[in-house]
């Protein structure tokens, strides 16, 4: 019954994906991402085709349903063919369900150009954009994120706008985006979720929340866990499920 719209699933194994499926998470978001720089932009074609082409049926056979999300996370800018990569991407974009994980990290010329090409393209095929915002120096990365978004023909309500922390929540719900909460070490805990939902209770229709689950240390029950302290908390069953289940399905389909 739960749904976890930002994943790295592709670098989970299946020990992961059938707890996943024993524990009741339904659906998942798989969203293109490496550890590494690419040297080429042959290596992130060989992940596209990877995630669109042999992922969905690995979480089939457990039960899962995965939206594959395609893009150019900035840390996966590729030193070479980055032209090319951009020039075969309108097709790759088209064949996947979601856009993601794009975004910025540093903010550089590159990555600002990087993100407002794709966000045309994904305006132009009307699809879903995940996109990233760093652990470090979130806030200018916000206001640079806010004046891309801006510039770009893409509803606000086509995007979730990851990786929200408490000290900003103003600041992302300002974007007038969805906001993507993501419960994980480093990031928020259950504790500043619960508090921020009692704070803002907007996010009760605009939050997501999700794992970030793949390589990194991660919960992959994190939607489940946070679900339950939601309840505990008080919240009720309508609220809590809209956070960690129908907001997602909302966006995804
Ligand atoms: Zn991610």
């Amino acid at each position: 019954m739960f749904v976890d719209p930002h994943t790295h699933h592709h670098l989970s194994n299946y020990a992961t994906l059938e707890l996943l499926s024993s524990e009741g998470v339904e659906a998942v978001a798989i969203l293109a991402y490496i550890p590494v720089r690419p040297s080429s932009h042959k290596t992130l074609l060989d992940l596209f085709n990877w995630l669109v082409n042999v992922e969905p049926d690995r979480l089939r056979s457990v039960g899962i349903k995965a939206y594959i999300g395609l893009g150019v996370h900035p840390r996966n800018i590729p030193d070479e063919g980055l032209n090319e990569l951009m020039d075969s991407l309108e097709l790759w974009l088209s064949r996947a369900d979601l856009v993601g994980e794009v975004g910025l990290e540093v903010g550089s010329e590159v990555e600002v150009e990087t993100l407002s090409r794709i966000l045309k393209v994904s305006s132009e095929l009307d699809k879903l954009v995940v996109i990233h915002t760093p652990r470090k120096d979130k806030e200018p990365i916000i206001r640079k994120l806010s004046e891309v978004l801006r510039n770009s023909p893409v509803h606000p309500d086509k995007v979730v706008v990851d990786h929200a922390s408490r000290d900003l929540i103003n600041e992302f719900l300002g974007l007038g985006t969805y906001v993507g909460l993501t419960v994980q070490q480093g990031k928020l805990g259950i504790a500043d979720l619960i508090d921020i939902i009692s704070k803002y209770p907007e996010l009760i229709d605009k939050g997501l929340v999700n794992s970030d689950c793949g390589r990194d240390p991660s919960d992959p029950l994190t939607v489940k866990k946070v679900y339950h302290a939601l309840i505990t908390s008080g919240l009720s069953h309508f609220d809590a499920i809209k956070l960690t289940r129908d907001n997602a399905l909302k966006v995804l389909r």
